[in-house]
């Protein structure tokens, strides 16, 4: 069992126009085995808390804490995070030109674990996995994002989720322009990866719709950089039919 605790974050950004903050104090406990959607508005700092939690040089952390396990995140560095069990799946991942797939992997696989897995049982599970994510053998040799399509950007974040068996997962946007039978597949993936290892999943979303497919047990409302409303799936379903617009009034800000 482990915790994810984040503590009253306040994070900031440099911008042309100095620094602007951006997350104004958000609070959230995710523990393996649990499953917790982050939604909002465009604009309201879900990908700047998925950053956050990656360590991306471009957001400062001011105040507050994020832990796991008690070990300060925030003093790690980003492979120190992976190593610790973070996963995140990034909203635009980047190209890597000649690095391929299954090298891509195998060098995370033992960057992770600190020694690398055999070759034969390591060929095998990424075929397996890849079979689960119903993706084409030749994927394994193309050079990683290189060309690829908004979809197979997508199951090579699950592929990585399935294989590199984190303790808590940060997945950001994973629905964006999904198609509904990758949505389904990709949904899957995620399950799959639940049921098979007792993860903890932060899944980052505008649209209701993929939680139809991978269903939270805790939904978190979040606009101009702070939590403004939690509960249960029901929640989710309320965003569907109302949208976020109550919520901006309330917190008193346009977006
Ligand atoms: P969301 O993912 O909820 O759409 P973001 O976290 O991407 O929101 O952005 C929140 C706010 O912070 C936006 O106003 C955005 O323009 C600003 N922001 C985020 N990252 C940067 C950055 N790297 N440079 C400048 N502004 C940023
Ligand atoms: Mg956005
Ligand atoms: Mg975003």
């Amino acid at each position: 069992m482990s915790v994810l605790e984040i503590r009253d974050l306040h994070v900031t950004v440099e911008t042309d126009a100095g620094t602007t903050p951006i997350l104004n104090g958000v609070t959230l406990t995710i523990r393996t085995g649990q499953t917790h959607a982050i939604m909002g508005p465009n604009g309201s700092g879900k990908s700047t808390l998925a950053y956050t939690i990656a360590g991306h040089p471009k957001y400062t952390v001011t105040s507050g804490s994020i832990t796991l396990d008690g070990e300060d995140v925030l003093a790690m560095s980003v492979d120190e995070r992976a190593r610790a069990g973070l996963f995140l799946a990034m909203q635009y991942p980047v190209e890597i030109p000649g690095v391929t797939v299954t090298n891509f992997l195998r060098t995370a696989k033992t960057a992770i674990e600190g020694e690398a897995p055999s070759i034969r049982g390591w060929t095998k599970d990424v075929k397996d996995a890849m079979k689960n994510l119903r993706m084409d053998p030749k994927f394994a040799q193309r050079n990683v994002n290189e060309g690829f399509s908004g979809g197979e950007k997508k199951r090579h974040e699950i592929l990585q989720l399935e294989l590199l068996k984190p303790k808590i997962a940060v997945l950001d946007e994973t629905d964006s322009g999904l198609d509904v039978d990758a949505l389904k597949i990709v949904s899957e993936g995620v399950n799959r990866a639940k049921a098979e290892s007792d993860l903890g999943v932060l899944l980052i979303t505008h649209y209701t719709r993929i939680l139809r497919y991978i269903r939270p047990d805790f939904v978190h409302v979040i606009v101009s950089g702070r939590i403004v409303e939690e509960g249960g799936p029901e929640l989710a379903d309320r965003l569907e039919e109302e949208g976020y617009d109550r919520f901006i009034t309330e917190a008193g800000t346009s977006v």
